[in-house]
């Protein structure tokens, strides 16, 4: 057996196992918005190994939402291709664009926002997933650190990281539901940035985020 198939062979068994976590959701309507950062002209932060931040986002994101649907969660997409949600006009497209995601998300009701972006980082060596929330919300701090020993844990891979507040990010700071941002990896180190790039991985962090999400929706 491959290592690959080895490694996707206890993935899926302990997918099997988790589950069980959503039984305890019972009928609450829950709805999710996830929020692949960047796209259209704005590629986020390009990989030592040439990929665009933007797509691997979408990649996850679309994964993050594929998995929350099987646990009966709603979910609600920001952004389906590449693309922006700048209105087509506007002078600052950036701007644009942050503010009609945050409309977006007040208008989905969603409970609570998963923002998918990558890390990049002069120093090559440096690596390792990190989740931000708003240094105002408690929900949000709960939320991060929930899903930050999810990865930790699930990836297993010595990543010290701990959940971030942070006070500035439009996303955070705008959004009215408890906002998370998960930045997977680092594309500027050549280990990680492989790894983001391969479609077992990306599932496992979209795993791990979905797990740490269900776990936060249980306590
Ligand atoms: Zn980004």
């Amino acid at each position: 057996m491959s290592v690959l198939l080895l490694a996707s062979a206890v993935f899926l068994a302990r997918k099997g196992a988790e589950t069980v976590l959503s039984s305890k959701l019972e009928n609450r309507q829950i709805c999710v918005c996830v929020d692949a950062g960047h796209g259209g002209g704005d590629p986020g932060k390009i990989g030592v190994n040439d990929e665009l931040e933007k797509d691997i986002n979408l990649q996850i994101a679309y994964k993050v939402k594929n998995l929350l649907e099987q646990q009966d969660v709603k979910t609600v997409m920001l952004r389906k291709q590449d693309g922006n949600l700048a209105d087509q006009d506007a002078k600052n497209q950036k701007v644009s664009d942050m503010q009609n995601r945050v409309a977006a998300i007040e208008e989905s009701e969603a409970q609570l926002t998963i923002s998918i972006h990558q890390n990049s980082y002069p120093d090559p060596s440096v690596k390792g997933a990190q989740v931000f929330y708003y240094s105002e919300s408690e929900e949000g701090r709960r939320l991060a650190e929930t899903i930050q020993k999810s990865l930790t844990d699930r990836l297993n891979d010595g990543n010290t990281r701990e959940a971030k507040a942070n006070d500035s990010y439009y996303m955070l700071k705008k959004t009215p539901t408890p906002t998370v941002i998960v930045e997977c990896g680092f594309l500027s180190n050549y280990e990680e940035s492989a790894l983001l790039s391969e479609d077992m991985y990306q599932e496992r962090i979209a795993w791990a985020i979905v797990m740490g999400i269900m776990q936060y929706l249980n306590q």
